[in-house]
């Protein structure tokens, strides 16, 4: 063998891609691992053809530069994307020098290119791995610390509003102060669990139920505008999961799914095992090697850009208005993913939609019995439960959640509404659900009143507050029904139904 085809043999083996240019930029020859890179066939293909159309758009100027640069007699080299001719994108780093045949006076660029896909992956994974991790560091450390101040808060306004006389000027501001003092800790609630910093309830639950039950309740919520079609494995995805938490994430995705739809439009749920091995892990970066179940959400809405898409679980991020969007709800997603060992992504095109993928470890173990049957929220009866909560906004959805579960509700935006509610309608009302801190008549002083106008009315109350720090203060006996905000379905409905049937 002589020389020469010993060359280009190795050239031909070579897992680099080896590249002639035209100093116009057209592709004269290719090695069969550039080929394989850009995904053509065959030479033909893309012999002639100016090389930058494969160069993705954002780097079309620079490596138009490398051209001239080398054409001219330099050196050069850089690191670009490509859109291969079946649509792949691939990072190559390419060194560039200038080439001509000993016997022919032509001048082209021979350029080698490596693919660093991979790489810029992984590193591009570890730097947002350490900014969440940065932020999520200093959010729970801030959320924290305001938690103590805001108890500090709650505490002497709480004080000031019992020593004030019901007619004292100072009392509505006093009032004033425990309300917003209540969405402040809304707020840290969040925040704490985008920090992981939230402690997990876990059970063996198998996530097909939890994802049953959340469609449900998303369907009920949605009210029809929004195709839905389930597509859930035959197997069990038996995992050791916070069932309220992967419940409360899923249904914070599918609430975006829904705003990003709002004509309306489908949203595909499927679920599915999966077994993480080493190459997966290369290739994305990320994940740890075992099974797990994995939950897709698909929505037909608008989708987002490249910017968005790289924020969406930063707490704070939105694109909503003011009052329409907080930017919690996917950072409590991560947070919550994160915390059960798992990991969420996000694949989105602008006006095409958007995925995401929960992927949660499996346990391989049995299942109990009792939480797969006790999956199913649990409906109302057609009886009327008034509701007293001076925030619109929590009054509102629990409102929504009752009524599509079968209940009749009737809503009070102060403790003085709520007691002449119930004094006109004391025949229907079964329940009463009030809020801790209302004007006028805190949730206490109404149910003091209900209680001596009809002794048997079943009693439930909510605050934003733990029910530890509400009993420390006294403003709750150990025995009464409580629910924390912000409420999910699933636990207001179990809750109800329980209080209702004893
Ligand atoms: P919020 O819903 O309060 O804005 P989130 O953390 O839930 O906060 O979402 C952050 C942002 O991510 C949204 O404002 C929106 O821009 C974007 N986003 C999330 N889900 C979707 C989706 N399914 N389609 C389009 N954009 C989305
Ligand atoms: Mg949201």
């Amino acid at each position: 063998m002589n020389g020469e085809s010993h060359r280009a043999g190795i050239i031909d083996s070579v897992p680099v891609c080896i590249m002639l240019l035209v100093p116009d930029g057209s592709l004269r020859d290719m090695n069969p691992a550039g080929l394989a890179m850009v995904e053509a066939d065959s030479l033909e293909r893309i012999r002639g053809k100016p090389y930058h159309h494969i160069v993705a758009p954002e780097f079309r100027s620079s490596f138009q530069a490398l051209v001239r640069k080398v054409a001219g007699g330099g050196t050069d080299s850089l690191e670009y994307q490509i859109t291969g001719l079946k649509g792949t994108r691939r990072w190559l780093d390419v060194h560039a020098v200038p080439f001509h045949y000993a016997n022919g006076p032509d001048r082209y660029i021979l350029a080698v290119a490596r693919d660093t896909t991979e790489r810029v992956q992984r590193e591009g994974k570890t730097r947002y791995d350490q900014k969440m991790e940065i932020i999520s560091t200093l959010t729970s450390g801030i959320a924290h610390d305001f938690n103590n101040i805001l108890t500090a808060i709650i505490g002497y306004a709480t004080v000031m509003k019992m020593k004030l006389p019901e007619d004292d000027l100072l009392r509505p501001m006093a009032l004033q102060i425990l309300a917003a003092s209540e969405r402040a800790s809304g707020l840290t609630k969040g925040l704490l669990s985008f920090g992981s910093k939230q402690i997990l309830n876990l059970e063996q639950v198998d996530l097909n139920d939890i994802v049953r039950n959340a469609t449900g309740i998303f369907e009920k919520e949605s009210g029809g505008a929004i195709t839905v079609s389930l597509n859930l494995a035959p197997a069990r995805l038996a995992g050791m999961v916070d069932e309220g938490q992967i419940e409360q994430s899923l249904l914070n995705i599918m609430a975006n799914a829904r705003d990003a739809m709002p004509s309306g439009g489908t949203l595909s749920i499927s679920t599915e095992t999966m077994e993480l091995e080493d190459t997966f892990i290369s290739i994305h970066g990320y994940g740890v090697k075992g099974s797990y179940g994995v939950i897709a959400l698909t929505d037909s809405g608008r989708g987002m850009d490249e910017r968005t898409r790289r924020k969406v679980f930063e707490p704070f991020f939105t694109t909503k208005e003011p009052g329409k969007g907080t930017g919690l709800g996917l950072a409590i997603v991560y947070g919550s993913i994160k915390s059960h060992r798992g990991f969420v992504n996000v694949y989105s095109e602008p006006g095409t939609g958007t995925t995401f993928r929960v992927y949660l470890p499996l346990s391989g173990d049995r299942l109990k019995h009792a939480s797969a049957a006790a999956s199913l929220c649990p409906e109302g009866r057609g009886e009327t439960i008034l509701i007293g909560d001076n925030e619109g906004g929590a009054r509102k959805v629990v409102a929504s959640v009752l009524e599509r579960f079968g209940y009749r509700v009737l809503q009070a935006s102060d403790g003085g509404e709520a007691l002449r509610l119930f004094q006109e309608q004391a025949d229907q009302v079964r329940l009463v659900m009030l809020d801790i801190f209302m004007p006028v008549l805190n949730g206490k002083e109404v149910c003091d009143e209900i209680i001596r106008l009809r002794p048997g009315t079943r009693v439930v109350f909510t605050s934003g507050y733990t029910a530890d720090i509400i009993r420390q203060k006294h403003l709750l006996s150990d025995n009464v029904p409580f629910i924390a905000k912000p409420v999910s379905p699933r636990d207001l409905l179990t809750k109800i139904r329980e209080v209702l049937d004893t």
